[in-house]
């Protein structure tokens, strides 16, 4: 197996990066060609997930819609941030992906979204070939 890490450097306690360029110069420097990748975010609060990658104004809204999904329960974690942990969980923390010549097999509108729940932090992305 092969592998290749990147940094995320968020600048908010919520916030989506879109990494499908990351991920693309991952794969290229891991040998390119074709098969499944997948995508591993090593952390606890954040995540990984596909959407529109055209209007910026759709990570900001989903960005929102996640905070409203949060319920209004009495967490006793004492870091604070179960609410991160909550949405991390539902998300997911890894993606399975085809690529091609190097590229992931998108949709016309589709790119990767790095999620985070708990920022400003560094996040490592790691891409996973066989
Ligand atoms: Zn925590």
């Amino acid at each position: 197996m092969k592998e290749k890490t990147f940094n995320v450097r968020t600048t908010a306690r919520e916030e989506i990066v879109i990494v499908t360029d990351e991920v693309h110069r991952a794969l290229g420097e891991i040998g390119g060609g074709e098969g499944i990748c997948t995508i591993v975010v090593p952390h606890t609060t954040c995540a990984i997930a596909v959407n529109e990658n055209a209007d910026p104004d759709v990570p900001a809204d989903l960005t929102k819609a996640l905070r409203a999904l949060v319920p209004n329960v009495p967490f006793r974690h004492g870091e604070g941030n179960s609410d991160a942990h909550f949405l991390s969980m539902l998300i997911g923390c890894s993606l399975t992906w085809p690529y091609r010549n190097g590229k992931l097999i998108l949709g016309t509108w589709q790119g990767i979204y790095f999620v985070e729940l708990d920022g400003p932090r560094t996040r490592h992305v790691t891409v996973y070939v066989p």
